[in-house]
């Protein structure tokens, strides 16, 4: 039996690229169907993350004029991560193997091929991997490429750039739905799985239209996000700096306990305020690390739900499945 496939695209405020994103992944869809490698009942599943513009009343056009096009509308805005989730969840009950895609075309289309090839000679999880970045602004390629080694110095297990573009098999999105933390951060947790895993490189391209829903700001907190979520190294550092810094005082104290044995009177005002910023400095810091896991721990003690869903497209297939 062939197996289905669903392309999972999360989508805020992308009303300028949907048109041409759903024509390409329709005529993808075909070929792969036509070729016999995925089941007729394949679908492209777009989430609506709560978007400001036309988004969603174009995702129920595409449905209404083809049955291959199926769509997820969120209460409200959720973010990347959730809405991808989101999608996924829904998808999980109703397809064979799922693929997460951006809406802007920047992920290359054509490695849904080598992906389901992969799928079919037995992986589970399927990385999709940049090539090279030639394509991004100089500033999006260092700080991207920054956060990734950042990442994995922090102790994340993370795949060198790869984002959220990646084939998951129905046991795979299985064992994610376990993972029930609120602070989500895909990259981080799907390697934990486990499984047979592969990669497919691609080159990234330019988004299609419209612009980044990633600015800076946003990019600093989903960097701050996933290495809080994943990892205590940073509290250990801490802990360390701490004792490094006491240890120096000490030190400090038996050489000044000298100098004043000797009779010499110790000048260094100047070294001392500069000590003692330095030190309130590094409490402050540290504070603010230890306040960013309390912080977590207090989200994750609510169990929030993650996304709330508002509405699902789908024809008879999808609900026969269930
Ligand atoms: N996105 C989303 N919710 C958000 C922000 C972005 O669903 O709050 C989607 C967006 O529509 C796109 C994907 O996440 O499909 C990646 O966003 P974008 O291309 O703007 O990020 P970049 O490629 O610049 O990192
Ligand atoms: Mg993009």
């Amino acid at each position: 039996m062939e197996e289905i496939l669903y392309i999972v695209v999360p989508c805020y405020n992308e009303e300028e690229v949907l048109p041409e994103t759903s024509r390409r992944l329709k005529e993808k869809l075909e070929a792969l169907m036509a070729a016999g490698a995925i089941s007729r009942e394949s679908r492209v599943l777009f989430v609506n993350d709560g978007s400001k513009d036309r988004t969603w009343q174009i995702i129920e056009e595409f449905h209404q004029s083809c049955p291959i096009f199926s769509g997820v509308d969120l209460t409200r805005n959720r973010g990347h991560q959730n809405a991808l989730l989101a999608g996924l969840m829904t998808a999980k009950d109703r397809c064979d193997m799922a693929i997460s895609m951006d809406a802007d075309l920047q992920d290359d289309i054509d490695a849904v091929d080598a992906m389901v090839e992969q799928y079919h000679a037995g992986c589970d999880i399927v990385y999709g991997v940049r090539s090279s970045r030639k394509k991004d602004t100089f500033f999006k390629r260092f700080t991207a490429e920054g956060f990734y080694r950042l990442m994995n110095a922090m102790g994340a297990e993370t795949v060198f750039n790869h984002a959220d573009y990646r084939l998951m098999s129905k046991r795979a999105l299985e064992g994610l739905a376990q993972f029930r933390e609120v602070n989500l951060f895909l990259r981080g947790i799907v390697p934990m799985i486990g499984y047979r895993t592969g990669t497919v490189e691609y080159e990234r391209g330019e988004r299609f239209a419209g612009e980044s829903k990633y600015p800076l700001k946003k990019m600093l907190s989903f960097a701050m996000e996933g290495i809080t979520s994943l990892s205590v190294k940073p509290i250990r550092f801490i802990t360390g700096l701490g004792f490094l810094v006491f240890i120096i005082s000490i030190l400090m104290l038996i050489w000044s306990i000298v100098r004043w044995a000797m009779g010499e009177t110790i000048l260094g005002w100047a070294s001392l305020i500069c000590s003692v910023w330095a030190i309130g400095g590094l409490i402050l810091l540290s504070l603010g690390v230890i306040g960013e896991y309390i912080g977590k721990i207090y989200l994750e003690t609510k169990e929030r739900p993650r996304f709330l869903i508002r509405e699902v497209l789908e024809d008879e297939h999808g609900k026969a499945d269930r």
